[in-house]
């Protein structure tokens, strides 16, 4: 892939969750900011969101928030590196997707789930070809991957779409994995490719 400066990351805001979460939410931050790999992520305080902006400031990295107005204007706040206040949800992903090198999803709830497919699917439709990595902490996204498995037995889900997505549990490796991953565009619109796949 061309060098990576920008990470988006995905991630809970639920503060009730197993301390492994965090923990491995600090390593990820701190991975991050040795590499001098800005983040990118919701802009939020709270859960592993607010555990992932403090640990990269702390380690001294650069962090980005993306967040709409709404949640702003409802919420208390990280000094971060550098806020921007968006109209709506749909403005703050796509921002934070232009922004990206890469994607990680960290473990988090619908709103993550939401933001780690939408991404996924964009690879499908051809808008990018960046790689997406899985913090797969005490293997919570081994389900997630067992549902998209059975899309492929069951025809629903190219395999070759699964080309982006890197799943591992230890953050210093998954950074290493999403650095040296290449992942080619996809060619959905090709006649030969729309014939294999039917
Ligand atoms: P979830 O995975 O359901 O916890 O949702 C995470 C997503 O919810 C984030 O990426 C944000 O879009 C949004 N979100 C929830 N709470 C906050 C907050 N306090 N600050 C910013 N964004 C938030």
């Amino acid at each position: 892939m061309n060098e990576l400066k920008r990470m988006t990351v995905f991630c809970g805001s639920s503060e009730n969750v197993d301390n492994h979460y965090f923990e491995a939410v600090e390593q990820l931050g701190k991975e991050l900011a040795e590499k001098e790999i800005e983040v990118v992520y919701g802009g939020g305080n709270v859960g592993l969101m607010g555990a992932l902006a403090r640990s990269v400031l702390k380690a001294g990295g650069k962090v980005t928030g993306i967040i709409p107005r709404k949640i702003y204007d409802n919420v208390t706040h990280i000094e971060l590196s550098n806020l921007v206040i968006v109209d709506t949800m749909h403005e703050r992903k796509a921002k934070m997707y232009e922004l990206g090198d890469a994607f990680i999803a960290l473990p988090g709830g619908i709103g993550t789930l939401e933001e780690l497919t939408e991404i996924f699917t964009w690879y499908q439709l051809e808008y990018h070809n960046k790689p997406i990595g899985l913090l797969n902490t005490k293997g919570y996204y081994d389900r997630f991957y067992l549902m998209l498995e059975h899309m492929v037995e069951e025809g629903f889900l190219h395999k070759q779409y699964m080309e982006p997505l890197l799943t591992e549990e230890n953050p210093e490796k998954l950074v290493a994995m999403i650095s040296r991953h290449s992942v080619p565009m996809m060619n959905k619109w090709k006649q030969d490719d729309i014939s294999d796949r039917i």
